[in-house]
């Protein structure tokens, strides 16, 4: 069976694995890694009020000094052999089932003539080293472990074509896959829905396609899709990938050993450091040659060229200066109106703030107290706290929810008037402006000029505690017109089922998935009978994972936990254990609603903020692109496979700033100049920007603290709108017609003002990069015939 890109070749399945089939050592060591981490968890928790977390150990010089020594060492041990002799296992399987000739293997593709990158001569690679009209001393020479990355990089190709998620085509062609080559390069793109024409109404819910019949039910924390309910009681599923927890805990088991493996990590580390002085090395050669053609382009700058806002929470989009004037104005122009119920009794606007015992008129940004600070700093538990302004829990559920007895009208207002394209007349239909018609008419029209083009990915809640959350939701949506052509929205999950079980709120985790889930499919079979779901649905581009990484969980995610149906204590299940299972969730349903052709999700949890370097592995496998990834910091291996696979991560360091790592400490600068995918993003302007762009206050910062380039700051814009869930149209629009090809190719400067000379530099680096990989394949396949 092979991992097909070609969709004509279908069904898909999900190819299972055998945990017999591992080798005994990867699994201990995989256990070993978890166990390793679990330990370092506890002693860490202890401190970690007063630590602040190791800056950087690959930048600690004597300590990476005699580590390499130690690896070194460690290369010619038997132990290393024999693990050796296991990744190639799980390479040659990948390989068996996606190389269909291994014989006929012609090598690297070529992009085009102009941009072939040269093979190039590694120092001490496995192939035959030329005779030496001398006698040679003998040094120590690192081996390319650059194979076992390609392990790695194919066990994320599976996950992310089973999910429709997006691998980049460069790496699928360097990996071996000449059926790529053949697939036309639309093929892979994401389904999005393209916004509504400006004559099409938004809200419109007349479309929906008719009801297919199917039957869905939730096995294991597994949803399966029946036809009908004779091939129910059959349990013959329809034909749909349906994932393998024993296949994925060998995936996860293969990537846990490789980012420990000694010679992988001296490797990864240098190609790292390479990377890094070459950026440098062509940033001296180069820059004034990239500012020269920016100076050139006519009419684009960094102002104009579209910017996405990646990572956004709905819940904390506006300033809290937005917020405060919100606040006053409501209680001026409404104090009278019911705006809660509690025990049957009505309340009003003037009670509640009575109650509080407050006049809204002495309220200042000071008192309302929802930015963060030095005091938030390594406390996450204080950080939430600030989402209540004044402290209040009342507060927050009148105006930052979408539930309550207002159905959410505040907070509808709130992220309408946020967002800066209202056409004026909606905002000032909706009443946001303390009353000055003129002011507003002037200020809107300003910030609808100023900010064109920002676009934003805000984040609404989706909690699983019962399955009432969708529609509510989306009637929220439509009913206070919270569309916007400059918004395309996440769904977050919140890792929090301990405390809903706690409160008896839900029997089991199985029962949270399915909450969250079963609603998704049943309104994709029949979306004629859940027509407000299924237009939301249409504007929602992802799934997000979300909470405090730093709170850990002892329990070791294994094809040995309790499956969700069984997780009934009170204890929270881990991280990886959650992403999982979302992961199972949106693949299943992502296949279905292909089927039908509607749009596909991606999940884009947050990771690698804190906590556990186990997190990013489990992203690896099954995100599409993450929110922080801080910690691909401390593993060297796991950054250069991010590397690898060009894996979108929004980043938000102001938001780090202020509770995990301080702004000069921040790898965005790192990252970018390696050629990592990063993109720049707000997390929640609430808490932590000051001015009413804070996108923009996001660039600046980063610009002047960093002395990023015109050109630096428009890759970041260009990677934005590539990583974000705008439709294939738009993105065509924002970034040019061909912005889907890798390499200069897919760059049209005029719309993304990014230097032809740097996108070129970063394609030919990652071919560089990649050509390694193949070089290695290569010479193992050369073995592997010949033994
Ligand atoms: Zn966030």
């Amino acid at each position: 069976m092979a991992l097909s890109s070609d969709p004509a070749e279908m069904p898909r399945q999900f190819p299972k694995l055998n945990i017999s089939e591992v080798d005994e050592q990867v699994r201990l060591l995989a256990e070993k890694v978890f166990a390793k981490v679990l330990r370092e968890e506890d002693s860490k928790d202890a401190l970690s009020l007063f630590t602040v977390p190791e800056d950087c150990p690959i930048g600690q010089k004597e300590a990476k000094e005699r580590e390499l020594q130690k690896e070194l060492a460690e290369q010619k041990s038997v132990e290393t052999a024999k693990r050796k002799k296991s990744f190639k296992m799980i390479r040659s399987q990948s390989l068996s089932l996606q190389m269909p000739t291994q014989q006929d293997w012609k090598g690297p593709p070529t992009a085009s003539p102009t941009m072939s990158p040269t093979t190039p001569v590694v120092p001490g690679s496995t192939s035959q080293p030329p005779p030496a009209p001398y006698a040679m001393p003998e040094f120590q020479r690192v081996t390319i472990s650059g194979d076992y990355c390609a392990g790695a990089l194919m066990i994320r190709e599976k996950y992310a074509r089973l999910a429709y998620h997006r691998f980049p085509r460069t790496t699928a062609q360097y990996l071996g896959h000449r059926r790529v080559d053949a697939a036309p390069l639309e093929e892979g793109l994401q389904d999005f829905h393209p916004p509504p024409l400006p004559q099409e109404d938004p809200y419109c819910l007349d479309d929906a396609p008719p009801n297919l019949g199917y039957l869905v039910r939730m096995q294991g924390g597994i949803p399966f899709v029946y036809d009908n309910k004779r091939m129910l009681e059959r349990q013959e599923p329809h034909s749909l990938p349906y994932p393998d927890l024993e296949t994925y805990t060998v995936d996860m088991s293969h990537i846990l050993a490789l980012i420990t493996d000694g010679p992988t990590k001296t490797y990864c580390h240098r190609r790292l450091n390479f990377l890094e002085s070459k950026f440098s090395l062509h940033e001296m050669l180069n820059e004034m040659s990239e500012f020269k053609e920016l100076k050139s382009n006519p009419h684009r700058d960094f102002y104009n060229v579209r910017k996405v806002d990646t990572h956004i929470h709905a819940a904390a989009c506006m300033n809290q200066k937005h917020l405060l004037r919100f606040i006053k104005h409501t209680y001026q122009t409404e104090p009278d109106r019911t705006v809660a119920e509690k025990r049957g009794r009505k309340i009003t606007l003037r009670q509640v703030f009575d109650s509080l015992h407050m006049d809204p008129y002495d309220l200042t940004v000071d008192s309302l107290d929802v930015h963060a600070g030095r005091q938030t700093f390594h406390r996450f538990d204080k950080f939430n706290s600030k989402y209540n302004p004044v402290g209040a829990s009342e507060l927050r559920d009148l105006y930052l929810k979408t539930e309550n007895y207002l159905g959410g009208e505040y907070f509808a207002r709130m992220v309408k008037a946020s967002r800066t394209q209202v056409p004026s007349a909606v905002a000032l239909a909706t009443g946001f402006q303390v009353g000055r018609l003129c002011c507003v008419q002037a200020e809107v029209a300003r910030e609808l000029e100023e900010s064109k083009y920002q676009y934003s990915e805000p984040r609404l809640s989706i909690y699983g505690r019962s399955p009432e959350e969708w529609p509510s939701l989306a009637r929220w949506f439509i009913q206070h017109k919270v569309y916007s052509p400059n918004m395309r929205w996440i769904i977050q999950v919140p890792r929090i089922y301990d405390i809903f079980r706690s409160k008896k709120l839900l029997p089991s985790f199985g029962k949270m998935l399915e909450n969250i889930f079963l609603p998704l499919f049943e309104a994709t079979i029949n979306p004629q009978d859940h027509r407000e779901l299924h237009l939301f649905l249409k504007y929602v581009t992802g799934f997000d994972s979300v909470d405090d990484e730093s709170k850990h969980s002892d329990h070791m995610f294994s094809d040995k936990s309790p499956s969700p149906d069984i997780w009934t204590s009170e204890q929270n299940p881990p991280y990886s254990y959650y992403l999982y299972y979302m992961y199972a969730n949106i693949m299943v349903l992502n296949n279905l609603r292909r089927e039908r052709g509607l749009s596909t999700f991606l999940f884009r949890p947050h990771c690698g903020e804190a906590g556990s370097i186990t997190h990013l592995v489990s992203a690896f496998l099954t995100a599409d692109n993450i929110s922080h990834g801080l910690l691909l910091k401390k593993s060297p291996v796991l950054q250069y496979l991010y590397y690898l696979a060009q894996i979108p991560i929004a980043m938000s360091p102001l938001s780090n700033n202020s509770l995990f790592l301080e702004y000069s400490k921040n790898p965005l600068r790192e990252f970018l100049h390696k050629g990592l995918h990063v993109s720049l993003s707000t997390d929640d302007p609430m808490q932590f920007h000051y001015t009413k762009e804070a996108l923009m206050e996001e660039y600046a910062i980063a610009a002047q603290v960093w002395k990023l380039s015109t050109c630096d700051l428009c890759e970041i814009a260009r990677n934005s709108v590539l990583q974000s869930g705008l439709s294939h149209q738009e993105k065509q629009k924002f970034l040019g017609q061909n912005y889907y090809k890798e390499g200069p190719e897919g760059n049209d400067i005029r719309k993304t003002n990014v230097a032809q000379i740097r996108m070129a530099f970063r394609y030919e680096t990652l071919c560089n990069e990649l050509s390694f990989l193949s070089d290695a394949m290569k010479s193992e396949e050369i073995t592997a015939l010949t033994t």
